[in-house]
């Protein structure tokens, strides 16, 4: 099946009770038995919810996978996916990353002993210099946050398997329309379903895919033991943004290509950070691993100041200054100052995130007029 038909059909059927073709909202927090051990599949809504397994088929599906398994919240999903290891265990990821995954993984595992690693993968071989017996995962997230990095997925699952490690992917970025790692060869797949997904910035949640069973049974176990699950109406919100997916990604990257073309030759801009221009480091690589390059991109100014960066960020008119990306409506976003703000400034610019490099959602908007909106606030 291809991914138009795939998201809107694959994993879910009219309810079987009624016929209705969408999936109903089933707010209840118990099901009735016949008699005590004798339902119909349904004992308890933290344990499963109908609305909740027609979303989980459907999120599996979208990203060619057997097993879904959601979350209250991408980092809820994460946050499980921890609880497959153990004290001593070690994770290698990599450096540029989402920052509440990177604070799980330092302020909130590491208590636990679990052992982190965050090195650079922009070249795969890197890896192997970091493996050690103990090591069970490695965590790849690409594109990458906010500058736009690509990882070659396929590379890190080589590494993976020479090891015996596990290699997990968030596909947050990319969404399942533009890369399904598991065809390239991980084992998991993460999305922060709050962005792409969704797509309408009106819910948070979180997902695993696997084609691994034993993964899937652990994954099942905790997510019912743990209970960080979903509510009914955010799976109905999540079943409905899904079916748009593919019209919304073409648009996303249609628009990200003219903006990141149009700042490229800007006068006030210096560097934009975009994946499909072809002398980006990772062009190569994102060509052959995803299906377009997606709306997000950053950019730096000649005036490299943070008032600078604060003016462009205040100025703008349809871009909405937020956190959060993969919504309709196009967002810009001051890393420095907001989302990568705990982080130490000479550390921050070591890591290449000067003061005026400004992230942008590209949202499905028309163009020209995104463009003009940026134009005017760069004058
Ligand atoms: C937002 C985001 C997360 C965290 O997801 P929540 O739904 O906000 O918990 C993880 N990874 C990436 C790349 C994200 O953008």
């Amino acid at each position: 099946m291809k991914a138009a038909t795939k998201f809107i059909h694959a994993g879910v059927h009219p309810d079987p009770s009624t016929g209705a073709i969408m999936t109903p909202i089933f707010q209840t927090s118990t099901f009735v038995q016949e008699g005590p051990g004798k339902h119909k599949g349904y004992e308890y809504a933290r344990t499963q919810n109908p609305t909740r397994t027609q979303l989980q088929n459907a999120l599996a599906a979208a990203e060619n996978g057997k097993y879904g398994i959601s979350f209250s919240s991408g980092l809820a999903a994460t946050d499980t996916l921890m609880k497959l290891f153990k004290p001593g265990d070690e994770i290698i990821s990599t450096n540029d990353l989402y920052g509440g995954t990177y604070r799980l993984m330092r302020k909130v595992w590491e208590a636990y002993g679990l052992k982190f690693r965050f090195i650079d993968m922009s070249h795969a071989d890197n890896i192997s210099k970091y493996l050690t017996p103990a090591t069970r995962l490695i965590w790849v997230e690409t594109p990458t946050n906010p500058l736009i990095r690509i990882i070659d997925i396929k590379a890190c699952a080589a590494v993976a398997r020479k090891t015996g490690a596990l290699l997990a992917v968030d596909n947050t970025f990319a969404s399942p329309y533009l890369q399904n790692p598991l065809d390239l060869g991980a084992d998991m797949v993460m999305h922060s379903a709050t962005k792409y997904i969704g797509g309408h910035s009106d819910v948070v949640h979180g997902c695993i895919i696997t084609n691994n069973k034993e993964i899937a049974d652990r994954l099942y176990f905790l997510q019912n033991a743990c209970g960080a699950v979903p509510g009914p109406q955010d799976c109905f919100l999540l079943l409905r943004g899904l079916k748009t997916l593919h019209v919304r990604m073409q648009r996303h990257c249609e628009n990200g290509e003219q903006i990141a073309h149009f700042l490229r030759r800007h006068p006030k801009v210096d560097k934009v950070h975009w994946c499909g221009f072809e002398d980006h480091p990772g062009y190569e690589i994102a060509k052959t691993q995803m299906n377009g390059f997606g709306g997000m991109l950053s950019f730096e100014l000649k005036d490299n100041t943070l008032a600078a960066a604060e003016k462009v960020l205040s100025s703008t008119k349809l871009f909405s200054c937020a956190e959060s990306l993969g919504g309709v409506e196009s967002l810009i976003g001051h890393p420095a100052s907001m989302t990568h703000a705990s982080i130490p400034r000479e550390e921050r610019i070591a890591n290449g995130l000067v003061d005026s490099l400004i992230r942008l959602s590209v949202g499905i908007e028309d163009a020209e007029d995104l463009k003009a909106d940026l134009d005017q606030a760069l004058e």
